[in-house]
């Protein structure tokens, strides 16, 4: 399965291709021209023996003024059929990391030269994650962003100040959750409280920093079991290979799909159990007292192990809707 930053970087990769095939297309057009086609191949061998003399430190004044009557002349003769010198240029997306995805950083402190995923990559990413898991809602992948908008709203500060915490958290769990000791978040608050967009930037955070999270719906996730007990044995494994691979599972909704018998709780069980060592965050309107009327013992039991889990409540109240702070759910 390829991550979503390998997805990224193909489709970058493809531009790059295309911008190059597309310059060469041009190229090979404008070298009908019979002018063009002479003046080009001057120019190249003019450009090179220049740059020889000069490295065996021999005068090249006389080829370096012959380049710039060429260079001229090329110039008139693409005016002459309409283009400009851009012609010679691959014409790149991204100005930035020229379709490449990477970008070169000085460290300041080193001097070392540092690669790094260029913004473009980072915007692919989230593009290629929203069409593939529907339930991310949010393209937003930097937790000061929804911090920032926290600061402009005048709901309640306990309120507010929950949701703070949680975005705090998951901030930190999203650079921390191959080192942290427990692996199961569950974030309980009543609809509107902005839970999906807390995990949504989370996801989006995980995949800009390099892993490959999978944010589902309770509903589709429990779809998926239900594919999985009635697919045939040879299609078992592609349907439940991706809920144990990715490197944190995020089940947004827990509680509302609906209980196929043999079905919902006996493969979330296994669910959890397959993810021993692997962070699966919940969001839920329900009570811990609700899910446990829900669920069955041994799913509870793995809720709530004190080890294994970590419960964060957010408000009780309705935040989006009585104290609108709506821009918190884009
Ligand atoms: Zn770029």
């Amino acid at each position: 399965m390829k991550t979503p930053e390998q997805l990224a970087f193909d489709i970058i990769n493809y531009r790059r291709t295309l911008a190059i095939n597309a310059r060469d297309t041009l190229l090979h057009e404008l070298r009908s021209d019979e002018e063009f086609r002479i003046l080009e191949p001057k120019r190249d061998l003019l450009e090179f023996e220049v740059g020889r003399l000069r490295a065996f430190k021999k005068d090249y004044l006389s080829e370096q003024s012959q380049l710039k009557k060429t260079k001229a002349e090329l110039k008139n003769c693409l005016s002459r059929l309409g283009k400009t010198e851009s012609v010679f240029f691959p014409h790149y997306s991204c100005k930035i990391c020229n379709d490449t995805g990477i970008i070169d950083l000085v460290n300041n402190a080193t001097g070392i030269v540092e690669h790094s995923n260029c913004d473009c990559i980072k915007r692919e990413i989230i593009n290629v994650a929203r069409s593939e898991f529907n339930a991310i809602n949010s393209d937003i992948c930097d937790f000061r962003v929804l911090l920032e908008t926290l600061k402009n709203t005048k709901a309640d500060e306990l309120l507010t100040g929950k949701l703070r915490k949680i975005y705090l958290f998951l901030s930190d769990y999203s650079r921390n959750y191959k080192e942290l000791p427990y692996n199961i978040i569950v974030i309980i608050g009543t609809p509107g409280t902005g839970k999906t967009t807390a995990v949504s930037v989370f996801t989006n955070k995980v995949m800009v920093d390099g892993g490959c999270p999978l944010m589902i719906t309770a509903n589709d996730l429990n779809v998926r079991f239900l594919k999985y007990h009635i697919a045939p044995f040879k299609d078992k494994q592609s349907i439940f290979e991706p809920l144990i691979e990715a490197d944190i599972l995020i089940v947004d909704d827990l509680g509302i799909e609906p209980k196929y018998e043999n079905v919902t709780l006996p493969y979330l069980r296994e669910l959890l159990d397959y993810r021993f060592k692997k962070p699966i965050i919940f969001t839920t309107n329900l009570s811990r007292e609700s899910l446990s009327a829900l669920y069955d013992k041994s799913i509870v039991s793995r809720l709530n192990d004190k080890d294994r889990s970590h419960f964060l409540l957010l408000a009780d109240s309705d935040l989006r809707g009585r104290h609108g702070i709506k821009q918190i759910s884009h």
